[in-house]
């Protein structure tokens, strides 16, 4: 039918992409997919030389928002069984989406936008953010993850802390039970400020290109029962977070590379696609424990700082349109791994869980399914869908609508589409482009511009087709959509 997709190879792995023919696919991903499945022979070769007849991939699932990485697509599901691959990953470890409602409707929010954006610049961008965390609070964090960092008794009264609610971190009335955490031996030069190389002075960033932190109101329900058991209203602002883990996720998956070449058997020559899997043996021990260690305080850190970029927005909405409340929806990773006990690997890159009943058995989401949070870019709409858990993606979906013209040619565009932007459009960026002082600098003006033509909208594709093609294969149905008032980045 015309929603899949089915990619057939020499290795006989199942291949299912679920795109409408609506949505644009870029061939050079599809190129991709090639060096995803010679994973396959190396995964062979690796078996045949140390007696693991049981490794391989055994099915590779692919997003509409598919799009060209490093050496694996983003949008990318690969599921092996017997070793991991921390390339299939994503660099950026636990990269994922944050939503949380607020009791502020859009009718309070939308006049007070010229006054926010400045208080959220001064918060973002400006020394406001003063997250101050003793050496325990960093340590709790990396080790036990978000509801580590919260069990840390600490002084919830000061600075960015003033937001915390107390039923954060804990599971309420649908939310909290999900955080990728990992239980993870710490690492020293990652808790000590002492070295200088400590994450206090990067949490609470953002972290550049397309990720963000965004209010967004409820712009249309489209399952009345879901959007209402998930605390959805129409007319609701909500806050949107897109971010991961910052330079810890870069280093540790670069450790992860090292430790592949370490646990590489001489006898086996390296495949030329560079891929290196881990086969999960034994021998190999101390290569997959440090790997994961630094893999689960990277994830770890990466959801305590979805955590503060949303006290963030909070701590502004609050100083201008008064006290709110709101709970967590949903936190959601879309570069990670998950070791399932019958010893497969489900490999995240770029996609996004969509479990169904099935998946999420037993918790606060069974009801309805997963959400699934796809954001479209920032000036246009992004959903919330409830997942159906499909086996044939692997129980995924889409983590965003997905570039489709490349950063490169982006940046070369004229500027008279991005001012017709900026000026029906809020947008807070570390430089103030309405100061005086900054507008003098041709240089650094245009070093901005291009920044913002690489993320704007039409650089994405149409939310409306992705989302749709994921609703009529059966993947994942919306339950509301938003639309953006206000997006930081940088
Ligand atoms: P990625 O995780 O690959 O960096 O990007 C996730 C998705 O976020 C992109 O495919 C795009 O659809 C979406 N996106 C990028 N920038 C923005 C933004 O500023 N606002 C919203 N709502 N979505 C964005
Ligand atoms: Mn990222
Ligand atoms: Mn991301």
């Amino acid at each position: 039918d015309d929603r899949w997709l089915h990619l057939p190879n020499r290795w006989g792995i199942p291949v299912d992409i679920c795109a409408g023919a609506d949505v644009p696919i870029e061939t050079s991903a599809v190129e991709e997919i090639l060096t995803v499945l010679e994973t396959a022979d190396t995964l062979a070769r690796l078996a045949d030389a140390t007696g693991h007849g049981e490794a391989g991939v055994d099915r590779v699932a692919l997003t509409p928002d598919l799009h060209k990485g490093a050496g694996i697509p983003i949008g990318t599901v690969l599921r092996t069984s017997g070793a991991l691959i921390p390339q299939a990953v994503g660099n950026d470890i636990n990269c994922g989406m944050r939503l949380e409602t607020t009791s502020l409707d859009v009718d309070r929010v939308r006049p007070r936008l010229d006054a926010l954006e400045g208080r959220l610049r001064h918060l973002f961008f400006e020394g406001g953010r003063r997250i101050a965390l003793s050496g325990i609070q960093r340590e709790a964090l990396l080790r036990d993850g978000l509801p580590g960092l919260l069990a840390v008794p600490g002084d919830p009264a000061s600075g960015i802390w003033s937001q915390h609610r107390p039923e954060d971190g804990r599971p309420g009335r649908v939310h909290g039970e999900r955080y990728p955490v990992t239980t993870a031996e710490p690492f020293r030069d990652w808790i000590d400020s002492a070295g200088g190389t400590s994450y206090d002075s990067i949490i609470g960033g953002v972290g550049g290109g397309n990720h963000f932190a965004e209010l967004q109101y409820v712009a249309s329900v489209h399952d009345r029962q879901a959007a209402y058991a998930w605390g959805f209203e129409l007319g609701q602002v909500v806050l949107m977070v897109h971010s991961g883990s910052l330079s810890l996720g870069h280093q540790a998956n670069a450790d992860g590379l090292e430790q592949a070449r370490r646990a590489w058997p001489a006898s086996v020559p390296l495949p030329d696609n560079k891929i290196l899997p881990i086969l999960l043996d034994e021998r190999n021990e101390a290569a997959l424990r440090r790997y994961l260690d630094a893999f689960g305080n990277a994830a770890n850190f990466a959801v305590g700082n979805r955590y503060f970029l949303s006290l963030m927005l909070r701590q502004g909405l609050a100083a201008e349109c008064g006290d709110l409340t709101g709970e967590l929806v949903y936190d959601a990773p879309h570069n990670l791994l998950w070791r399932h006990d019958d010893g497969t690997v489900v490999h995240r890159k770029g996609a996004t869980p969509a479990g169904g009943y099935a998946e999420m058995a037993g918790g606060p989401y069974a009801m309805w399914g997963e959400p699934v949070i796809v954001p479209g870019s920032m000036g246009a709409a992004s959903y919330v869908l409830r997942g159906h858990g499909d086996p044939r993606t692997l129980a995924s979906a889409c983590h965003g609508a997905g570039r489709r013209v490349p950063r490169g040619a982006a940046s070369r565009a004229g500027d008279a589409e991005l001012d017709e932007f900026l000026a029906g459009f809020r947008v807070v960026t570390p430089l103030d482009h309405r100061d005086p002082a900054v507008t003098r600098r041709a240089d650094v003006m245009a070093a901005w511009r291009r920044d913002l033509k690489q993320e704007a909208p039409w650089v994405y594709k149409d939310i409306g087709p992705v989302v749709s093609s994921l609703e009529r294969a059966g993947v994942a149905d919306p339950v509301v959509e938003l639309r953006p008032l206000l997006t930081v980045k940088g």
